[in-house]
């Protein structure tokens, strides 16, 4: 349903924020700082100043943020062993979206907690970072990555969008040669 003008209208251009809401953006911080997101994270997801940002994160996690930018590269993503840990994300995410009506952030969140048990139900070296995974999001949202099932298993992977869906086998049912040398080394499977 399209909202009334009567009900746009009642609404204050720019409300001052409440003490409430305003610990709500502090708890957010404080669960993704907890979750190891980066301050471009915080700052993208949160409406607290830079330094408020910085005052909390040292707060928490009892350290300074580490400095840079974040890798902008959709090419991570693409890699096996990381294609494979981003594609389990992605479709858990992926569902939760569909399934729950929540903020982005607040199923992301969710989303990531689903996959880190899932890697630890593994046994496997949890390959994405939650700041990977905001990432993620931000370059589907952006068109840059999508996904394309696999002419193999017909399971979902993250592909770039000129994927051909008739002819895309995913780096489970074809591994590159190098999969079998690491010794030792215990791949995710996702079916
Ligand atoms: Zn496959």
């Amino acid at each position: 349903m399209m909202p009334t003008t009567a009900a746009v209208d009642k609404a204050p251009a720019k409300a001052p924020k409440s003490v409430l809401q305003d610990s709500q953006q502090i708890e957010r911080a404080a669960a993704l700082i907890r979750m190891g997101a980066r301050m471009q994270v915080l700052e993208s997801e949160t409406d607290l100043s830079y330094e408020r940002l910085l005052r909390l994160y040292k707060e928490v996690s009892g350290k300074s943020p580490s400095k840079g930018q974040l890798p902008f590269s959709t090419d991570w993503f693409l890699s096996w062993q990381e294609n494979i840990h981003s594609s389990l994300f992605l479709n858990i995410y992926e569902y939760l979206s569909k399934s729950m009506d929540m903020d982005s952030i607040d199923i992301l969140t969710k989303a990531y907690r689903l996959y880190s048990e899932q890697i630890v139900a593994a046994e496997v070296d949890p390959l994405l970072s939650f700041t990977r995974a905001w990432r993620l999001v931000k370059f589907v949202d952006a068109n840059m990555l999508n996904m394309t099932q696999c002419s193999g298993c017909g399971g979902k992977f993250v592909t770039e969008l000129y994927e051909n869906p008739r002819q895309y086998v995913c780096g489970l049912c074809s591994p590159p040669a190098r999969a079998g040398k690491c010794k030792g080394e215990r791949t995710l499977m996702l079916h």
